[in-house]
């Protein structure tokens, strides 16, 4: 018997012409999607707009002689996440990085003592001790701001660090409930090759048709249609995987438009953006840190954003810097001014020999790549059931939608996005 995922991948003779299900996205979610329909004898098409499958999970080496992850680089909470196992079967090289980082902190124009990390280090904790007492106080759904301490020497920089850096977006933007719900612990493995590696592999012997952009799609008892400027194709139903800032962007035009508690869900769970900028940091005046180590920056004052920095993974010769949130937002478009913000923070902590002993930078552009147009979702303040209603099967399954926003749980990974995938191809029609 073949296996049905050694088919030729991309190959026209592999795409079914009748097919029961169409996915709309080769991300994570449309891949797990195509994987568990064909598990299931199910005949489908994954239509992708772009050049390449793995959507927010992208690998590539060629910009800075190594692997480097644009999007997903972490699989959190390891122990119970859907890729780790797919990961160990495929024998992807990986390792515990909270075991290996050194977690480093500038604060007050020099490197926190010992005493102080230990401080800050209370201070999170007592972060999240109080984000989970007030999401079980009773209480209604509120900006998760509001529950956050306020006042302390570290507080503004763990709320900034938990908010715009981890989530991408800001504290004050983001439901209280949805944020305590899908946050996430470790272990936190990284992948030598990368996730988003893992995640192509994945995708192998599948039929994706690349460069097939959904630009309309009819839906109803009838069946589905698909049409853009690949032409149209005809199913009995759609699993639409397309980023929620796609979906509120307008960019697929539904016909019969989508339920008005579709929309509003879709609108209450708007991404964050999340920039990379990465150096190549080989020269031997580059700033001084060990393989794996994460450098923070402490909130100075008032409207301070720092980036942080994560230095060379596996011995890779790059550095990281990491920009989340309204700033990240504020650079979107202008990879210039992202190179030359990431390089001032690295000369206000490693002095400016470091900063221009930095390589060319690599800045992703997740914001402004109408494919995705921001990073992952946050429900916004009030909205903590918005995920599960966008989950919600329409037309008795003929139009499912999947994605990273769709998790209650594991949003905002490539964890969550595999496993609604998995969960719409179970319940499409
Ligand atoms: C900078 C960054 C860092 C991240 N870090 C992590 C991390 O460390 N760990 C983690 O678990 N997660 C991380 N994530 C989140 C993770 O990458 C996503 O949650 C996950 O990959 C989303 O998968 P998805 O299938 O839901 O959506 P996508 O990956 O967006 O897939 C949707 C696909 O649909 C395609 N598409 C869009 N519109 C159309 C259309 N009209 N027609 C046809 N195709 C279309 C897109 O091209 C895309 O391929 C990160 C994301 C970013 C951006």
């Amino acid at each position: 018997m073949v296996h049905p995922f050694a088919l030729a991948r991309h190959d026209a003779a592999m795409f079914p012409s009748d097919p029961d299900v169409l996915v709309i996205g080769a991300g994570c979610a449309g891949i797990a999607a195509a994987r568990e329909l064909i598990a299931r004898g199910r005949s489908c098409i994954v239509l992708e707009g772009g050049t390449r499958v793995g959507g927010r999970a992208y690998t590539e080496s060629a910009s800075l002689g190594a692997p480097f992850d644009h999007g997903a680089s972490w699989l959190h909470q390891a122990d119970q996440n859907a890729l780790t196992p797919l990961a160990r079967a495929l024998g992807c090289e990986m390792l515990d990085h909270d075991t290996l980082r050194d977690r480093r902190l500038f604060a007050d124009g020099r490197f926190a003592t010992r005493e102080e990390r230990a401080a800050f280090a209370a201070a999170e904790d007592a972060f999240w001790q109080a984000i989970e007492a007030a999401a079980r106080d009773g209480g209604p759904d509120r900006p998760a701001a509001e529950a956050a301490p306020h006042g302390g020497r570290w507080d503004a920089t763990v709320a900034h660090w938990e908010g715009a850096q981890i989530c991408a977006a800001e504290l004050s933007r983001m439901s209280l409930h949805d944020f305590a719900a899908t946050a996430l612990d470790g272990p936190n493995m990284v992948l030598r090759n990368g996730v988003g590696a893992l995640v192509a592999r994945l995708a192998e012997g599948l039929p994706v048709r690349l460069q097939a952009c959904v630009e309309r799609l009819r839906w109803g008892a009838g069946g589905v249609a698909a049409e853009g400027g690949f032409g149209a194709v005809t199913a009995r139903a759609a699993i639409v995987t397309a980023s929620t800032g796609v979906l509120a962007a307008g960019a697929i035009a539904f016909d019969p438009p989508l339920p008005a508690q579709t929309q509003a869900a879709i609108h209450a769970l708007p991404l964050g953006l999340l920039t990379k900028i990465a150096f190549r940091a080989d020269h031997p005046d580059a700033p001084d840190l060990p393989p794996f180590a994460v450098l923070r920056r402490a909130v100075e004052h008032e409207g301070d954003r720092p980036m942080a920095l994560l230095s060379r993974p596996y011995a890779h010769p790059y550095l990281v810097a990491f920009c989340g949130g309204a700033r990240a937002w504020e650079m979107c478009g202008d990879t210039a001014r992202a190179e030359a913000e990431a390089r001032a923070e690295v000369a206000a902590i490693f002095g400016a020999r470091a900063a221009v002993a930095l390589g060319p930078a690599t800045v992703t552009r997740w914001g402004e790549d109408p494919l995705f147009r921001g990073a992952y979702s946050h429900a916004v303040p009030g909205r903590m059931d918005a995920r599960r209603v966008l989950a919600t099967p329409l037309a008795e399954g003929r139009l499912c939608f999947a994605g990273e926003a769709c998790h209650p749980r594991f949003a905002a990974t490539v964890a969550g996005a595999w496993e609604s995938g998995i969960a719409a191809a179970r319940a499409v029609a």
